[in-house]
Parts: structure tokens; sequence; C-alpha cells
């Protein structure tokens, strides 16, 4: 069982997570929606750089993907922050167990136990409870 205390202080830990990673993702944003391929209209001249595009290409890639991970752990803290207000924070979200205050504290966002959370790691799966 997790004490009022310790989750008071998971609660913080996550918000201050949260307020990060928006911040990353904002300016993520940004620097994608500044990179929209700019078209010499009007212009007769060809100003395609096909080495420069591959290079634009892999650096919005490269962004996309960081964003998409960035927006897991954003629903993964969104999902511990909606547990702390259900009152189910520290319990697994798959069997029911207590996920340990020593694994929520190195990771404030766990929503499984260890147990589970190995077995979807490994398996792409939760396990059946
Ligand atoms: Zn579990």
């Amino acid at each position: 069982m997790v004490s009022q205390d310790a989750k008071r202080e998971f609660r913080a830990r996550l918000e201050s997570d949260r307020t990060r990673l928006q911040g990353e993702m904002d300016g993520l944003r940004e620097a994608l929606s500044s990179q929209t391929f700019q078209e010499d209209e009007g212009t007769d001249t060809v100003s395609i750089h096909p080495a420069d595009d591959a290079t634009e290409l892999f650096e919005r890639e490269k962004d996309l993907s960081v964003l998409n991970t960035l927006q897991a752990s954003m629903e993964d803290i969104d999902k511990a922050l909606a547990k702390l207000d259900a009152g189910t924070y520290g319990r697994c979200d798959n069997c029911g167990r207590p996920i340990g205050e020593k694994r929520l504290e190195a990771r404030p966002s766990a929503i499984y136990c260890i147990d589970c959370q190995s077995y979807l790691e490994r398996t792409g799966r939760l396990p059946t409870p």
C-alpha cells in the first residue's frame, strides 16, 4: 500500500515530468511545422536537391519518432495520474497486485507490476490475470 505522503510525492514528480515532456513536445512540433517543404513557385529554376531533401526527410522522421516516444511517455503519465485520482495508484492495472514502492520510485508512471510489464515487453501483450 502506497502511503498518502508517497502518493503526493509521486504526483509531484509525475506533474513535473508531464510539464517537461509537454515543453519538449511543443518544441518538436514547432520544429516539424517549420520544416514544411517550401516550393519555389513562379520560377523556372529546378530547385530539387535530392541530398538535402534526404537529410531533411531523415531529420523529420527522427523528430517524428522522438515525438511518438514522448507521446507514449505522456500517455503513461496521464494513466498514472488518473490512477492517483481514482485511488488505484500503486496497483497493477492488469492483475491488481501491488506494483511495489521501489518500482514506483524508479518509474512513477508505472501502471503494471514488474511481472505483467516484463511479460508485456516479451510478448507484446498482457498476461491473463
Ligand atoms: Zn500485474
